[in-house]
């Protein structure tokens, strides 16, 4: 037995992804040529699987600002903000998500995934407990993995399941952490937050939301699920990234503890990783600016969110249970998800191709997001595609 031999199994996962065509998980785009459409083997391709929620990644305005910030400001800052200083582009962000949030402070990382790692490391410790939902994304897991704690996790978006779970923690509720998402990535569904705030409240414990695919998708101003539902004020901690609808690339936290100021001089992902280059925080306020300027990509992004949701639907595609921008089709056998992936990329059409063992209930699902940016004939495109599924 050889330290490398544990790699035959990821070598035989790939050789299998291959055999059905093009492996999905090495996808090369030979161009991109706007927010929704690239490339792929010579082939134009409407992108449906981005994140690019608000379709911002070639906005001009977004673009120019990366280009005056890269030529006035340098390629890269070289180092971490403890050791090499802040840039004024940094407190700047910071401060602009604080007053979009309506919070005193705001603390950005370098990607969201170290944002998770950082603000769960820094709050969890040994002895603290934390209530994870089964469906949270790897960067929380890992966060509260590393953190120490003692994880359970209650089912998906179920109160009673975590109800249960909070009551038989008794006088430890104090030191529980709860942790969900705003809009679930995978299945396109929303957490309960109304409720979960109610428990909340009533055991005595902090709540996380990771706000990734909800940030400028829900909510009046685009703050969120928990905007959305009225509950902006009641999440302890708020963590998100640049990467999704701000077309960008770092993470956030905001929070109503001043104790959020504290996490700086503690969270070893803040510390010990290089800060994020100015080109793209300069790329980042600028959308942030547009996101909450431009309320009309908010809407144009739900409009093509129902109509892709309802075409599918029309022609008999099981799809996640509520009509949000992420458009989960489940395909129960994997064999032939992965060969409906490769017709559809064939056809044109990039879509996420999500497999067990990291999918909610061993199913397989085409996950499409949606942008802003698709036009009413990329949409009909998408549907008519997957209309001539074999099935
Ligand atoms: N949280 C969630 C819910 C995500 O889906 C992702 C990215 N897929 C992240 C965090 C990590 O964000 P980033 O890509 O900025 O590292």
């Amino acid at each position: 037995m050889s330290l490398l031999d544990k790699f035959s199994v990821a070598r035989e996962l790939r050789t299998g992804l291959a055999n059905g065509g093009l492996d999905p998980t090495a996808v090369v785009f030979d161009a991109i040529n706007s927010a929704t459409e690239g490339v792929v083997q010579g082939r134009k391709t409407i992108l449906a699987g981005t994140n690019n929620y608000l379709g911002l990644t070639f906005d001009p305005d977004c673009v120019a600002a990366g280009v005056t910030a890269l030529e006035s400001q340098g390629s890269g800052t070289t180092g971490s903000r403890m050791a090499n200083g802040s840039y004024a582009g940094h407190l700047a962000l910071e401060q602009e998500l604080a007053d979009f949030f309506g919070c005193p402070e705001a603390l950005v990382f370098s990607t969201g995934y170290a944002a998770n790692l950082g603000v769960l490391t820094a709050l969890l410790e040994v002895g603290d407990v934390v209530l994870l939902d089964s469906d949270a994304h790897a960067s929380l897991y890992d966060g509260c993995r590393m953190s120490g704690a003692d994880v359970f996790r209650f089912r998906h978006n179920d109160v009673i399941s975590l109800e249960r779970r909070l009551a038989r923690l008794e006088a430890r509720a104090g030191r529980c952490l709860i942790v969900t998402e705003g809009l679930y990535s995978v299945l396109g569904d929303c957490a309960p937050l109304l409720e979960i705030v109610a428990l909340k409240e009533r055991f005595g414990c902090c709540l996380l939301v990771d706000e990734a695919h909800s940030l400028g998708v829900y909510g009046d101003r685009g703050c969120g699920v928990a905007e959305e539902q009225g509950v902006l004020d009641k999440v302890d901690f708020t963590v998100g990234t640049f990467s999704k609808s701000l077309g960008a690339m770092g993470g956030f936290c905001v929070s109503p503890h001043e104790e959020l100021r504290l996490i700086r001089y503690v969270s070893r992902p803040f510390i010990f990783t290089a800060s994020p280059s100015p080109s793209v925080v300069a790329t980042t306020r600028e959308a942030l600016r547009q996101l909450r300027s431009r309320p009309k990509l908010r809407s144009s992004l739900w409009s093509n969110a129902r109509r892709l949701y309802n075409g599918l639907k029309e022609i008999g595609f099981e799809l996640g249970p509520e009509v949000s921008p992420v458009v989960a089709v489940r395909i129960q056998d994997k064999v032939k998800a992965l060969a409906s992936w490769n017709h559809l990329l064939k056809a044109g059409v990039y879509v996420n191709l999500m497999l067990p063992p990291a999918t909610p209930g061993g199913a397989s699902f085409l996950r499409c997001s949606l942008s802003a940016a698709h036009s009413t004939d990329q949409i009909e495109t998408i549907i008519k595609v997957f209309s001539e599924l074999p099935r």
